[in-house]
């Protein structure tokens, strides 16, 4: 789940000023946590207390309260008794990780990622959201090779698969529903070499980054058996120690998802036509 944090963080800064590069600087001085992470740790939270997923997401979302939610969740989070509100957005997605870390079935990895969705997120987009993403970090880390997790995502989910980020790309903008960045982020993870390389690739995108590269960054922690050290320690010192704690205990208690080092390829080098930047022009500014 630190990959899903990490991809959370690095992606924040270019949530609401898109760039269509993989060229820019991993951590950026105003990189900071943001709601992925939050409710990534209150998912954790619950599977390591036996708790109800509601219940976590209240208790550990109400202390960060300024961490970038959207309004209809915010007045969820604040609420003692709301029902889930049949979003599709891609919320139930970006939170689910340390559920395919977790559980040792596909079934009870399908049936847990739709109980953490549905208190919200109880669209059937939302709910398949949730679960393409915790099926493919469940299958990345269980040994799939990439052919087979795109396949099993396509088959189970109707999502094409079939796309290249360059085909994705010119035409991609901010959308925050499932079905328009659960399918791209999972792509980005696809089409990486490493773990930085998949989040590289996420942000790349140029549409919800902060999210594109939590769900990627989840997948290839995954694939590639953990996130270089560098990047562990730089998430280290910009989780709060509530957060931090909760992550320590998950990764120490369910193993997927802490081990250490991981693949520490270098970030290939770009080539001419890799490196143009297709820059957006969108609003200056960082998350809320
Ligand atoms: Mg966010």
């Amino acid at each position: 789940m630190i990959g899903a944090i990490a991809g959370d963080i690095i992606g924040s800064v270019y949530e609401h000023r898109p760039i269509k590069t993989k060229d820019f600087p991993l951590f950026h001085p105003r990189c900071r946590f943001t709601d992925d992470t939050v409710l990534t740790v209150a998912v954790a939270d619950a599977i390591l207390g036996g708790t109800g997923f509601a219940e976590s997401f209240r208790r550990i979302g109400r202390r960060h309260p300024r961490a970038g939610y959207g309004g209809t969740f915010i007045e969820w989070l604040f609420s003692s008794d709301a029902g889930p509100y049949n979003s599709w957005g891609n919320g139930s997605a970006m939170r689910v990780s340390p559920v395919g870390f977790a559980f040792s079935t596909e079934e009870e990895v399908l049936d847990r990622a739709k109980a953490s969705a549905e208190v919200t997120h109880n669209h059937p987009e939302g709910v398949k959201g949730a679960q393409a993403t915790a099926l493919a970090v469940f299958l990345a880390g269980t040994g799939s090779p990439k052919d087979t997790i795109r396949s099993r995502i396509a088959d189970l989910f109707g999502y094409d698969m079939d796309r290249s980020l360059d085909d994705i790309r010119p035409s991609y903008s901010f959308d925050v529903s499932c079905q328009g960045s659960v399918p791209e982020a999972i792509i980005a993870f696809l089409e990486s070499n490493s773990y930085e390389d998949a989040v590289r690739n996420a942000v790349s995108l140029g549409g919800d980054s902060d999210t594109l590269a939590c769900i990627a960054g989840g997948i290839a922690e995954a694939f590639y058996g953990g996130v270089p050290d560098t990047i562990r320690e730089k998430v280290e010192e910009l989780l709060t120690p509530d957060l931090l704690t909760v992550t320590e205990r998950f990764s120490n208690r369910y193993p997927r998802a802490g081990r250490p080092g991981g693949n520490h390829s270098p970030r290939p080098v770009v080539s001419a036509s890799e490196g143009q930047d297709y820059r957006a022009c969108g609003p200056e500014g960082g998350t809320e």
